[in-house]
């Protein structure tokens, strides 16, 4: 045989563990494919006119030793002092046991979205717990799963109020409290602009609530200001407006809440319930809001329902799989969002409880007292008077030395204006921190820990409960909140149990390796805002990482700000918007996109205020290129943009790509590529050589970071020469172009994950993942082709990294739904591929290089003997409805009690593929979705449904 070991050689050892199949599996697998070699396979597969020219190549690949340590060596460049620079992000300690069990466990890590309910309780049940929490402190009646981060969050707000409002006919204005963070205003006046929706930023005393739509107002404000808004709120209700209240999550265990003020959403963000700043990110942003509003609430939303045997199920409510059906008309495009922080945040509450988290609130604001109290003793004009953490000294001309003394405590204050400094503690200010504070005002004085003033505002103070439910009052002990974990854990299936083979999302393994540094203090604790030389590591890994991410995609310059995919999407068309208008070109607003595309991209397009010409697909799944032509003809004057996926969402190298870029430049417009299937090109083919103007990568999918059930992610976007200029910027960093995220590079402390994924694979072990994923891909087209049709292939014959499985004429021929085949698989413990997407009725299988060939078998025998069940089904063998299939998933529940169905409960439980005694059982039977729609209950049930539920 042609496939020698030696081949192999090249590959270290890390190389070896990122890529799943061995040598000599590799060579079966070409063989039942029909090739000799991989590169034979590479070459049928990939079209010659596409591939790149050079290897990748930055030098050898390292060893885990050495990227470990050429990390830390990086990572000290970081200088972790005590931030109290506030602005939204605080100082917080993630109970040990969180950190251990959930953020640096692959059980919750490697989950993916929880689109598949039955697989995913555990995660469920988390992010219910969050919901409620927001919703009790936020004293709202709903609350979604996170946002990306405070600022967007309040961008999305508005849109929400734009879309709710009944008074925005009259007007097109938006209202924006001065004493927003200043992220957040500069966010908000991003998403204001390309919609038509003009920003007035005041004081609150200043609203004219009959000139607007609405309004978001903050407290504490940026400076520390608490205000109560009652009456704005009633003067904007008056003029049927809406009212957005972003608040601090800590300072409402003392505070009256958002809702009890009259607001109709609330916002902000949940980092300091245990999440650490990490230069910016990644944490979850909350929003909530009334009853009323639900329907038009952004982002996913978990909803209670009941199983096939009317057990109480958790799953995703209906608007969140609306996006993908609405389209242009969704509304937004959140995607990827930030659960395994909400998880962290919401366990933190299930930790501390009420009680606890009152105490710590307390504790913060009786520091800050105390620190102000002394101030204001040595002479120093402190304000606000009231406050919960944050005040302001004024210190004149003393800006300067006082934060520079500062410094050299180990302490970075505020610089406001030019004349003051602020300060805001957290649950980590200790007494000697008071203490050095002082001292940097030339203070020298005892903190006295036992002097417990509060210096609240009398008429705001909280009167309401909030964290009432039992789950935030029964786990006190450790052990218990340790089993509580464990025990959700155990309910899901994530990466570290089995193959999760979703087309599109790339759910490949995120190595524990490039998870290390990602806990590093040197990473983990730095503020967004701190001096710019305290973060010279975070800088030189973003450039060392910008560099090859560059070089991967043949573009010349990245933003790392947009923090998932589609903000990704979102960034990318604002620079090709602020690039036109920058011509005389402004009135470019028509961006042609295919009808398979994913439903972030016109979501995206419909955001920067874009007109989405859909582009019709041909029979073989391809874009239609006549179609296309047309298209980009009749709308030459205004083309703004074409956004394409590359390979195809069919999971198709299309051989006239280049044929589509040219079209979209010959008449003026830019190339977006969507850059979700980079694991099929990296080290092949460049979007950036094929014609590509724009594109993002996920770093959540192709470059390792884990999709923690929801998020976080990554999302940076690469651009060519000409559009560098007129990227996202930052008010931090004094752009004139205004930012899409909060903080200047998103979610910057999970970057470390994808770094070392570079680092430790080298340009040749990159391109090497790519063709194992494409082998892989095509392996199991191979051995499923003749009990599931593929639906798209090249002209080759071949598929790219994934393949879509057609279960339609089960459903023609037996009434078998891609549901009853995507449930059945979780009884031979696997996660289903992609549903129904980008074809309705059909499976999309991406199982990334990282599956060795055990695991691609295992999958291939589950879905033969799911085809041969439903056979049995369509030969009139075993009763249409009464059926293995059917009544998939099977719980343990299922072993006993009475049996009526005429299978057996072995065949039930254990079909080919399930692991025998390490087998998983889901916690529910199947999950009735019509349900929960019809009865929508978004935060947690009483308690003795979960007594029922345990039984
Ligand atoms: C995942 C994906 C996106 C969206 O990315 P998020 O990070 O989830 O926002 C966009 N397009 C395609 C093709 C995708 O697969």
């Amino acid at each position: 045989m042609a496939f020698k070991l030696t081949d192999y050689e090249a590959y270290d050892f890390a190389n070896r563990r990122h890529i799943g199949p061995s040598p000599r599996e590799m060579a079966d697998m070409l063989q039942t494919i029909g090739f000799n070699t991989l590169d034979e396979l590479i070459d049928a597969t990939v079209p010659p006119a596409i591939r790149q020219k050079e290897a990748l190549d930055w030098g050898p690949a390292m060893t885990e030793r050495d990227a470990l340590f050429h990390m830390k060596e990086v990572a000290s460049k970081n200088k972790v002092l005590t931030s109290l620079i506030g602005q939204g992000y605080y100082g917080t300690t993630t109970p040990a046991p969180i950190l251990r069990n959930i953020l640096e466990n692959p059980a919750w890590y490697t989950a993916y979205t929880p689109y598949q309910p039955e697989i995913s309780q555990g995660r469920l049940e988390a992010l219910l717990n969050f919901q409620t929490m927001v919703s009790d402190l936020t004293g709202l009646d709903i609350a979604n799963a996170s946002l990306l981060d405070e600022a967007t969050a309040a961008a999305e707000a508005m849109a929400m109020a734009h879309r709710g409002a009944r008074s925005k006919a009259n007007n097109a204005a938006f209202f924006v409290d001065k004493n927003c963070h200043p992220q957040t205003i500069a966010v908000i006046k991003t998403r204001a602009e390309p919609l038509g929706i003009d920003v007035v930023v005041a004081e609150p005393s200043e609203l004219d609530a009959g000139a607007v739509f609405g309004a978001i107002f903050q407290y504490p404000g940026t400076n520390g200001h608490v205000t109560d808004f009652t009456d704005q709120i009633a003067a904007l209700h008056e003029h049927k407006g809406i009212a957005v209240v972003a608040a601090d999550i800590l300072s409402l265990a003392l505070l009256k809440s958002p809702g009890e003020m009259g607001a109709d959403i609330a916002v902000g963000s949940t980092q300091r319930f245990g999440v650490p700043m990490g230069y910016g990110g990644p944490h979850a942003a909350y929003m909530a809001t009334t009853d009323k509003l639900k329907r038009s609430m952004p982002g996913r939303i978990i909803g209670v329902s009941i199983d096939a045997r009317g057990n109480k199920a958790y799953r995703l409510s209906l608007q969140t799989r609306e996006q993908h059906i609405r389209r242009e008309k969704a509304n937004s495009n959140v995607c990827t969002a930030q659960a395994l922080l909400a998880v962290i945040a919401s366990m933190y509450a299930v930790y501390h409880g009420p009680d606890g988290i009152k105490a710590i609130a307390q504790s913060v604001h009786r520091k800050t007292a105390r620190l102000a109290a002394g101030l204001e003793e040595a002479g120093f004009k402190v304000e606000p008077e009231v406050f919960f953490d944050t005040i302001t000294v004024e210190v004149g001309h003393l800006q300067k030395t006082v934060m520079e003394a500062a410094v050299q405590r180990g302490i970075n204050l505020r610089k406001v204006g030019e004349t003051k400094v602020g300060i805001s503690l957290d649950e980590q200010t200790r007494p000697e921190t008071i203490e050095a504070v002082w001292g940097a005002f030339g203070i020298d004085r005892k903190d006295d820990s036992s002097n417990k003033q509060y210096r609240l505002p009398e008429t705001l103070l909280r009167e309401s409960d909030y964290l009432t439910h039992p789950i935030f009052h029964k786990n006190r002990a450790e052990a218990e909140i340790t089993r509580y974990m464990r025990r959700l854990a155990d309910r899901d299936l994530a990466l570290d149990r089995a193959m999760i083979p979703l087309g599109s999302c790339t759910m490949k393994l995120n190595a524990t390796i490039e998870m290390i540094p990602v806990t590093w203090p040197e990473f983990g604790n730095l503020h967004p805002f701190c001096p710019a030389d305290q973060a010279q590591g975070y800088h030189q890994m973003i450039d060392d990482l910008n560099d090859k991410l560059c070089q991967i995609t043949g573009y010349d310059a990245i933003s790392q700000q947009p923090n998932s995919g589609a903000q990704g999407e979102y960034a990318g068309l604002l620079t090709i918007r602020n690039y036109h208008a920058s011509r005389g070109e402004a009135h470019r607003n028509v961006c042609l996109i295919p009808t398979s595309a994913h439903g972030t991209n016109p979501a995206s397009a419909q955001m920067v205020g874009w007109k989405v010409v859909p582009i019709k697909a041909d029979a073989n799944g391809n874009i239609d290129v006549a179609d296309f032509r047309e298209k980009a003809e009749k709308h030459s004057d205004h083309l703004a943009a074409c956004m394409i996926t590359y390979p195809s969402t069919h999971g198709v190298f299309e051989t006239t790509v280049q044929e589509v870029c040219q079209i979209t430049h010959d008449h003026g417009g830019q190339v977006y590529i969507d850059g979700a299937n980079m694991n099929a090109m990296v080290g092949l083919s460049r979007p950036g050589d094929i014609g590509g103007d724009v594109s993002h990568l996920n770093l959540h999918k192709t470059f390792c970071i884990p999709h923690g059930g929801g998020g976080p992610g990554m999302g940076p976007i690469g651009v060519k020469a000409h559009l560098a200029e007129h990227l996202p910027g930052h008010p931090e960093y004094g752009s004139a172009l205004g930012p899409v995220s909060a903080a200047p590079f998103g979610s910057p402390s999970i970057l470390p994950v994808s770094w070392a994924y570079i680092l430790l694979m080298g340009g040749a072990g990159l391109t090497q993942a790519t063709k194992v994923a494409i082998l892989n891909a095509n392996y199991i087209a191979a051995r499923l082709q003749d009990a599931y049709p593929i639906l798209y292939t090249s002209e080759s014959g071949r598929v790219a990294h994934e393949c879509i499985l057609d279960t339609r004429p089960l459903n023609d021929e037996g009434g078998v739904t891609v549901d009853d085949v995507a449930k059945r698989l979780i009884d031979s413990g696997f996660h289903a591929p992609t549903m129904s997407w980008p074809v309705a009725g059909t499976l999309m299988v991406e199982p990334t290089e990282s599956e060795p060939k055990d695991e691609l078998d295992r999958f291939c025998d589950a879905m033969l003997s799911i085809r041969s069940e439903a056979q049995d089904i369509i030969d009139g063998k075993i009763d249409a409805e009464n059926n293995p299939l059917k009544h998939a998933p099977h719980t343990v529940r299922d072993l006993v009690g009475e049996w009526d169905r005429p299978y057996s409960r072995e065949q039930a439980c254990f079909p080919p593929g399930n692991l025998g005694v390490d087998k998983y059982w889901p916690a529910v039977n199947r999950v009735d979705n019509a349900y929960g729609d019809r009865h929508l209950i978004c935060t947690c049930p009483p308690m003795e449904d979960y007594a029922e539920a345990a039984e």
